[in-house]
């Protein structure tokens, strides 16, 4: 039986950080009522003339930096002539001929031989936002995106799988958030796909006729989009069949593709210099401060904090996972608390705290400041971690100083011996049974005798004393 090799290559669209759009000082504020965001230059108003935000081409810089692309001397715009109601212009002004980056490269994380070569990124601008509504057969419009800076990501078809597509896809997204380039909301379309597909008999060299599913905005439907496009393709060519270049939608829900319209052409879209905006001089003054002010990539934060901090690999991938937990744990750790405390608390209670609350780790609001004051009182034997946990509870809904709030409550740990002691001798009295247990051999009842005295001292007690003196006195019970 012949086999097929799945080829991909992606085109990936990123909305930039930036407060203002790309050519004119609008907002590019998210979820903004419908059309108040918009001024006659992303309008198109006849006489209003485009201005170049620096801080775009900055942002696209720092990521063909970080992608090892070469830097185009003088870059410049080009307009894509196309009529669509979201685009009152009539084309949107985009790289064609001198793209700001090029020949780049992106390593992925799980498939470590496979390097996938970056074609292109050239900056352009959005376009609106149109809304069909099926009951009253209208479209409604929202030019409040209308200008808001976007680059375009453009590999080589490198990728083999849905799986190296969408371990590219994560990899790509860590970097333009760590980067501060974009937050890549994928729910709010700052982070979408053009996916190209094509198929050949394995061994061959030459590319077969490729399909392409634009705009895509999730993860699993990439992933699926992929894989029922390569076996359609697949079926249709063992059936005799031919692969036809065009432009086809996935439905989620119906878990199939449809063909919309055949491929068009860079022709058709009458490409030329945009003649409003001078070309871009990127001299290497401008990229050397851009190069000094890179901010530090996952990959180095991830190996900084095992040598620096002596964390494991695998916590210093999980805390590289977004950009708030990274910050969060170098600024605790700023404030003076010990690295492995604050990564376990981390990991565990604030997740866990996100969890519950069924939210993101930066809605908690926590401030680093507290959280490590929280931390040093568990290090210096203030509290104990139980009480430390219900601490923190308490500070998610409440601004407090952790340090005051346990003096004010009398939380501190209980660490006088005799205190401890007598606790202990008065739950050992009201537990025959499980002394009885332990002393016959079953460890067990001791865990739960600790944890009986941890809770009569409302979880106050210094748990290595009680541990011990748990031991002492069930041993004076065993010779009496
Ligand atoms: P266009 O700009 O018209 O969409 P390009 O040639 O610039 O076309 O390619 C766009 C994307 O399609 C790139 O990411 C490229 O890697 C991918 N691509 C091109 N040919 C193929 C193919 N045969 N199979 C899979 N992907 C392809
Ligand atoms: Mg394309
Ligand atoms: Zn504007």
């Amino acid at each position: 039986m012949t086999t097929y090799e799945t080829i991909i290559g992606l085109e990936v669209h990123t909305e930039l950080q930036t407060d203002s759009k790309i050519f004119c000082s609008c907002s590019t504020r998210f979820g903004q009522q419908p059309n108040t965001q918009c001024c006659p230059v992303c309008l198109g108003l006849p006489g209003a003339l485009p201005v170049l935000n620096r801080q775009v081409a900055e942002l696209a810089l720092r990521l063909c930096l970080a992608t090892d692309c070469s830097i185009t001397p003088v870059t410049r715009f080009d307009r894509k002539n196309y009529f669509y109601p979201d685009l009152p212009k009539a084309y949107q002004i985009s790289q064609l001929h001198e793209p700001i980056g090029r020949n780049g490269q992106l390593c992925l994380k799980d498939f470590p031989e496979r390097v996938v070569r970056i074609h292109e990124i050239h900056m352009e601008e959005d376009a609106g936002k149109l809304t069909h509504d099926p009951w009253s057969d209208q479209s409604l419009v929202d030019y409040n995106r209308c200008g808001v800076p976007l680059l375009e990501i453009v590999s080589e078809p490198d990728l083999r799988s849905a799986e190296e597509a969408l371990d590219y896809l994560a990899t790509l997204r860590k970097l333009l958030m760590f980067l501060g380039v974009s937050d890549c909301r994928m729910e709010q379309g700052s982070l979408r796909a053009d996916v190209n597909v094509s198929v050949r008999k394995t061994g061959t060299q030459a590319l077969g006729t490729r399909t392409e599913m634009k705009n895509m905005n999730s993860f699993k439907a990439i992933g699926r989009a992929i894989i029922h496009e390569s076996q359609r393709q697949i079926d249709l060519l063992n059936e005799g069949g031919m692969i036809l270049q065009e432009t086809r939608r996935w439905d989620e829900n119906k878990e199939m593709s449809f063909a919309m319209r055949s491929k068009e052409n860079a022709q058709d879209y009458r490409y030329f210099p945009d003649p409003d905006l001078p070309p871009v001089k990127l001299d290497k003054a401008w990229i050397d401060r851009v190069r000094q002010n890179m901010p530090e990539r996952p990959e180095q934060k991830q190996s900084r904090y095992q040598h620096e901090w002596r964390l494991s690999a695998y916590e210093a991938e999980q805390l590289t996972d977004e950009p708030f937990l990274a910050s969060l744990l170098e600024q605790t750790i700023a404030c003076g608390a010990n690295p492995a405390d604050v990564s376990s608390w981390i990991l565990g209670e604030w997740l866990q705290a996100c969890r519950s609350g069924n939210c993101d780790a930066s809605d908690l609001s926590v401030q680093p400041e507290s959280l490590a004051k929280l931390l040093e009182m568990i290090r210096n034997n203030v509290i104990t971690r139980t009480t430390a946990r219900s601490v923190f509870t308490y500070m998610l809904d409440h601004q407090i100083d952790p340090e005051s709030y346990v003096r004010e409550h009398g939380l501190a740990m209980v660490n006088d011996l005799d205190d401890l002691k007598q606790m202990v001798a008065s739950v050992l009295e009201a537990s025959e049974q499980s002394v009885k247990d332990y002393l016959a051999g079953k460890e067990k009842a001791k865990t739960y005798l600790i944890g009986q005295v941890m809770r009569k001292s409302r979880g106050k007690a210094n748990p290595a004393h009680v541990n011990k003196l748990v031991e002492e006195l069930l041993e004076q019970h065993r010779q009496p």
